[in-house]
Formats: structure tokens, sequence, C-alpha cells
């Protein structure tokens, strides 16, 4: 049992002691390329947010892992067959009840850890801030965190190289073999602004890809794998460290 991940604890051991940071991974429920698992971005993120919560616990920090929300935004991916869309207001509603539960018993910070691209917490942050003044609501892309290019030859946005990698470490069992996976290309759009990065549209999946995957995923690697998620877990628990030990006066410098 460890202490760290509350649907491993159990109360006699969660009433008597406090924590600092709450901890909530949010994955996405989706087809991964031909080769990966839907539950992909869930395992993903479990298995991070308990790797870095399991070293920022031995620094001492009080965190604490909620499970994981399984269901992501997958507006884009709406005809892909049994890619299960949450959107974002109801996110929010969720959100917003987890918060109020933390938020009545103390434990006023809060890290998301996403692993899906498609959601995004930073509008909901905004609003769930002013409801809920004392809390300090924070959301990083655990993807996002390590410059992907030191560890994969080729870049990775959904089901390429660097998340067939971590799943060959991770859940070997639920990898298919290499050669079932689509290559992972993907159109882009047509629009400089688009192109350039200072517009955004969502692109309809079916329509920019054969696979549903974005990126290469046929350099993926175990080794590759165990040396990204050793690098990212460790990189993860210092935040989480930061947060829990940083005082709400002190959070500016
Ligand atoms: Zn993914």
């Amino acid at each position: 049992m460890r202490p760290y991940i509350l649907a491993e604890t159990n109360w006699k051991s969660v009433k008597d002691s406090s924590f600092e940071v709450a901890i909530l991974p949010w994955g996405a429920c989706e087809a991964h390329n031909f080769h990966l698992p839907y539950a992909t971005d869930i395992i993903e993120s479990e298995h991070i947010a308990a790797e870095a919560a399991r070293l920022a616990w031995e620094e001492g920090a009080k965190v604490i892992v909620l499970p994981c929300v399984p269901f992501g935004v997958n507006t884009g991916q709406f005809d892909v067959k049994l890619d299960m869309n949450m959107n974002p207001s109801t996110q929010l509603l969720v959100l917003t009840d987890l918060i109020e539960v933390l938020n009545r018993q103390g434990i006023h910070k809060l890290v998301i850890l996403n692993s899906h691209g498609g959601n995004d917490f930073k509008p909901m942050i905004r609003e769930l801030g002013l409801k809920f003044p004392n809390m300090f609501i924070t959301t990083c892309n655990w993807f996002q965190a390590l410059d992907q290019s030191q560890f994969f030859e080729n870049k990775d946005d959904h089901a390429g190289e660097m998340e067939t990698s971590l799943m060959l470490y991770l859940r070997p069992d639920l990898v298919w073999p290499l050669t079932e996976a689509g290559d992972g290309s993907a159109k882009k759009f047509r629009f400089t602004a688009i192109r350039e990065g200072w517009a955004w549209a969502e692109r309809k999946r079916t329509q920019v890809t054969t696979s549903t995957g974005v990126g290469d995923p046929r350099k993926a690697t175990r080794e590759k794998g165990e040396k990204y998620f050793k690098a990212v877990t460790e990189k993860i628990a210092k935040s989480f460290v930061e947060v829990a030990k940083t005082k709400p006066e002190d959070f500016y410098a």
C-alpha cells in the first residue's frame, strides 16, 4: 500500500494524515494509432503521477494522488470509433466538485497532471480561482516537461515514438508489434497563420491521418521509454515538492 495513492490507502491511515497537495491525473480514452491501447493516456498519467509522488514523498512532500479521470476532450475525433469525448463544460463541473471537497477539507493545492493535448484546463482554472480564492490550482502537461528531441528521433504528437516507447516500458503486454503500426504521417492545415502557430483551429483527426496517430512510432524502444520515464518523473517530482513546500505568501519572487 502506497500512502500517497488515495485509491490504495485506507481511512485508518488517511484520517490522521495531513496532505498539502492533491495530484489529479487526467487522461483520455481514445484510439492511439493501430498498436497502442485506448487507455494509453490514462496509463501514462497514472504511472507518472505515482512515481513522481513517490519521489516527492521521499523528500517529505505530503502529496496525495487522486484516481485518474479517464475521459478527455475528443471533439476532433468524434468519428473515431469509441473515442469517448468529455466536453470542456463537463470537465469544469467535474473539477468544481473535486475542488469543493479539497477546499472544504483544507487541502488548498491541486496539481492537474494532464496527459492529453485536447484537454485545456487554463480557462477553467481562471474561473475556479474566482470561486475558490483559497485554492492554488495548477495544471501541467507532463509531455512538455522535457525536450523530447533529447530522447527521441521523431517528434510525437499522438501515439508516436515517445508514447510508444513509454508504453513499451510501462505496459509492454498492451503494445502490438510495431509492424502493425501506421507511420503516423498527418496533414497540416493549409492556413499560414495556423502553420505559424499564432492562429488555431481544431483538426478533424480522420481528415488528416489514416491511423489516428500523429508522429512516427517505428523507432520506439523500451530503453528509450525507461530513460524518458525516469527523467520526466524526476522533474515532475521536483515541481510537486516545490508546490508542497512553498507557502502562499512566498509564491512570487
Ligand atoms: Zn496519448
